[in-house]
């Protein structure tokens, strides 16, 4: 049986809040007997768009990231409930009973992504529900994913084996796959929110002008041993990236045919600029 997935890639996510919008205007002040009782105008996010930046000026990338119920096929949510109150249709997605649920206030623990909300007025737990009011009326994908204007959100209705492939061939990711859940939103780039990188620019005195150098070999060491290299840009800039926040000492090491070659020790915690490496011309490296 095929079932829903959503595939989030976050290096196409422009921060918009379409997406967040978009569920806003269809559960506010709007009931779906069966599938969702209306959202409040404040507080929920349903689905939530989290922002953060990596390095340092003037090598500074902001990247914003999509999150919403993962629509779990080991759901916490579920086993938490009681009367049955949450549970998951054939197709995938985890719906909370609007009827049942009445009061069930545990449930909003009961998530490891803080995926359900409390409505406090309705004595109700609640969470995006993939649409799926939608969906049983023919839609072909939930809302956020047709208003979103980059193609950062992708629904899927596939085999668990087709899921499986897609995972392995796109190297696709969860969120915090340590809480077990089995989630079926899934992440691209989602390195860059938690992987960091070294970057930097190399330059030289070149007649009477500091000018950048184009071409520079970059290598990333640890412990003496290369991890990666690199070619600087047209404005001299390298960037190694996938690096893990909090691993320690790094040495980065510049050469280029007719000037000396340098080396900076980095100790990384998280993302950094290293600055400008300047190299010394007519000294062979
Ligand atoms: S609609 Fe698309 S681009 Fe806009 S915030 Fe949502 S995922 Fe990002
Ligand atoms: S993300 Fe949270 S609310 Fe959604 S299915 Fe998983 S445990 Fe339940």
């Amino acid at each position: 049986m095929k079932k829903w997935a959503m595939v989030v890639d976050v290096a196409k996510c422009e921060n918009c809040n379409n997406c967040f919008l978009s569920c806003k205007d269809e559960h506010v002040g709007n009931e779906f007997p069966g599938y969702a009782a209306a959202q409040p105008i404040h507080g929920h996010r349903w689905i939530d768009i989290y922002r953060t930046e990596r390095g340092q000026v003037p090598m500074v990338e902001p990247a914003a990231m999509p999150a919403m119920c993962n629509q779990c096929d080991n759901a916490p949510c579920i086993k938490a409930a009681k009367d049955s109150a949450v549970y998951k249709r054939p197709d995938g997605i985890v719906i909370i009973d609007p009827d049942k649920a009445q009061g069930q206030r545990e449930l909003v623990e009961s998530c490891p992504y803080g995926s359900i909300w409390w409505n406090e007025e309705k004595q109700l737990p609640q969470k995006w529900i993939f649409d799926a009011h939608l969906l049983d009326k023919g839609w072909k994908e939930p809302r956020c994913v047709q208003v979103c204007p980059t193609g950062a959100l992708q629904s899927i209705k596939v085999e668990d084996s087709q899921l499986s492939n897609l995972v392995e061939e796109e190297q696709l990711e969860v969120l915090s796959p340590e809480h077990g859940t089995g989630p079926r939103v899934f992440y691209k780039n989602l390195h860059l929110f938690t992987k960091c990188f070294v970057g930097g620019s190399v330059a030289a005195e070149i007649g009477d002008y500091e000018e950048c150098v184009e071409g520079a070999s970059v290598a990333l060491l640890k412990d003496q041993r290369v991890l990666s290299s690199d070619k600087t840009d047209h404005f001299g800039n390298f960037k190694f990236d996938m690096l893990e926040p909090d691993s320690g000492k790094y040495q980065v090491k510049v050469e280029r045919t007719g000037f000396s070659a340098q080396q900076v020790e980095v100790e990384l915690v998280e993302s950094v600029y290293v600055g400008t490496i300047r190299l010394e011309a007519g000294v062979e490296a």
